[in-house]
């Protein structure tokens, strides 16, 4: 069985329900949904592509980001999502790594062709209508996907400067979208998912389990977070669902203090707001819950075991009366349904409750490893364990509470930042002697990135330069935030950089 699975079975149910909307109009129903995707995927077999080809995507998010998605499972073949925000060198990595065979992208994110993918479609062309168009007559059967068969290759930037690609099934992304209805939120068929957050990234992925339960989803016609937009959409379709890391909660609530909304407005435009990926200060949820009553539920995951690692329920956060209230909303929540999730040693030996270690998780949501990479593979899963690289404390109730990273990870705005990437873009820049980059806690994008620099003797260090560097190799959102120049980088004896050092000099 495969995802697309899900999609022939509610175009059968339910054929003439709305699907999907773009903004407060209706795009398609399950039937022309289905159609639309099997459709496609009749034809990307015909022009020769096989199961377990990959396919790129590489584009703002749009309602035919759906359609694509399940085409591409209805063939068995390989979705590659790629963040729209890279840069374009940085996506032809990424297709070249996947050796994709397809790419399909939108204008406004691909300004220029991708290197080394044979084909590749605008998501808005003539050429993309015909691929898309229906098909008369029944309904094709999907690919009958074995569990382990690969559904999604997710890129994630890497300690080694160079992105991985986390190979997720469709048992993966099954339990995954079969645990939402358990641990982050009750289901129905009237509910609406909005697609603010990229498509790319874990909120795309959350179109399974509303596929699941024949819910709508809707995409935004800004393609993007546009606070205002959220709430207009939210009185347009009924209370929606939405994903959003804590930088987008604290725009929400700015939008609702800035509009005097009250918590019954809130809840007539959002049932619930999933948040994750980047910590959320413990002052911004209490706030936000003030604000906007409790539709909030928190889950802590990663590419790795997707959205699937512990959720800190809506129960949970509003359950102000409990006497470790003010510690459980600080902390993650407890492991979801399908994972054990364990805090262990540098050996991987678990730790009572208390001490701090490694988060390690096991279940049918881990990955199945790195993309071609069987080292790194093997460094990050021992004996089914994925070793996640975030340092927590469980309480004696099975809390999680997360410490630190023992990666270098900057998470800014929810995206994740890797300093070595930054490090190796300002070395190519003229004058550049050695430079170290750290997060610095910052109050409205969680951190920003902030680049330590030595320049080379004798030559003058120009900071516009630097930027201009960084312009033209990497993705805008990576970009140091701020500069701060010195004679020598803090080194210890094995002249190791000392980032703790340089982090509280900031
Ligand atoms: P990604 O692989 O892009 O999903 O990033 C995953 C990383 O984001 C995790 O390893 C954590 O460091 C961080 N993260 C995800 N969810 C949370 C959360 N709820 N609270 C704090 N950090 C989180």
């Amino acid at each position: 069985m495969s995802l697309a699975h899900l999609l022939l079975r509610q175009a059968q149910l339910h054929p003439d329900r709305p699907a999907i909307h773009l903004g407060p109009r209706r795009w398609a129903t399950h039937a022309q949904w289905a159609g639309r995707s099997a459709a496609l995927a009749r034809r990307l077999t015909e022009a020769g592509l096989r199961p377990g080809d990959r396919v790129l995507l590489f584009m703002r998010n749009h309602p035919r980001y759906l359609e694509l998605l399940w085409g591409l499972w209805w063939a068995g073949l390989v979705a590659v999502p790629v963040n729209a925000k890279l840069h374009p060198r940085e996506v032809s990595w990424i297709a070249g790594n996947a050796e994709a065979r397809w790419a399909f992208t939108s204008a406004d994110v691909a300004s220029e062709p991708l290197a080394g993918v044979p084909v590749q479609i605008d998501v808005d062309s003539p050429q993309a209508d015909a691929l898309l168009a229906e098909v008369a007559g029944t309904l094709s059967e999907p690919f009958d996907a074995p569990p382990d068969h690969l559904a999604w290759l997710f890129y994630t930037s890497g300690t080694t400067g160079r992105p991985k690609g986390v190979m997720l099934t469709h048992r993966n992304l099954m339990a995954m979208g079969l645990t939402y209805g358990l641990d982050v939120d009750t289901l129905h068929a009237g509910d609406a998912m909005l697609y603010a957050a990229p498509l790319s990234h874990g909120a795309g992925l959350y179109a399974i389990p509303h596929l699941m339960a024949g819910a709508r989803h809707v995409v935004p016609e800004s393609g993007g977070v546009d606070p205002e937009e959220m709430f207009a959409l939210g009185r347009h379709h009924g209370p929606l669902t939405t994903f959003a890391a804590p930088t987008i909660v604290r725009r929400l609530v700015e939008q609702a203090l800035a509009e005097g909304l009250d918590p019954d407005h809130a809840a007539r435009c959002f049932k619930t707001i999933v948040y994750g990926g980047a910590p959320m200060y413990a002052a911004d949820i209490r706030r936000a819950l003030e604000v906007m009553g409790p539709r909030f539920v928190q889950i802590y995951g990663q590419g790795e075991s997707p959205m699937t690692i512990t959720a800190l329920s809506r129960a949970a956060l509003a359950d102000v009366q409990h006497p470790r209230w003010a510690e459980r909303i600080a902390s993650v929540g407890v492991a979801q349904t399908p994972v054990q999730v364990r805090v262990a040693d540098a050996q991987g030996l678990p730790l009572p409750p208390g001490e701090l270690g490694e988060v390690l998780v096991k279940g049918d949501t881990v990955m199945a490893g790195y993309w071609r990479q069987p080292e790194a593979t093997a460094a990050t899963v021992r004996d089914g364990w994925l070793f996640t690289g975030d340092m927590g404390v469980l309480d004696a109730d099975g809390f999680l509470t997360l410490k630190d990273r023992s990666k270098d990870l900057i998470i800014s705005g929810g995206s994740n930042i890797y300093p070595r990437e930054v490090e190796e873009v300002l070395l190519t820049a003229p004058g550049v002697a050695d430079v170290a980059v750290v997060g610095a806690p910052d109050p409205e994008w969680g951190e920003v990135v902030v680049a330590f620099v030595v320049a080379a003797p004798g030559t003058p260090l120009d900071l516009g330069e630097l930027d201009a560097q960084c312009l033209a190799q990497m993705a805008r959102f990576k970009r140091p935030k701020r500069y701060v120049v010195l004679d020598a980088l803090p080194k210890n004896h094995y002249g190791k950089v000392l980032k703790t050092e340089l982090r509280q000099r900031l």
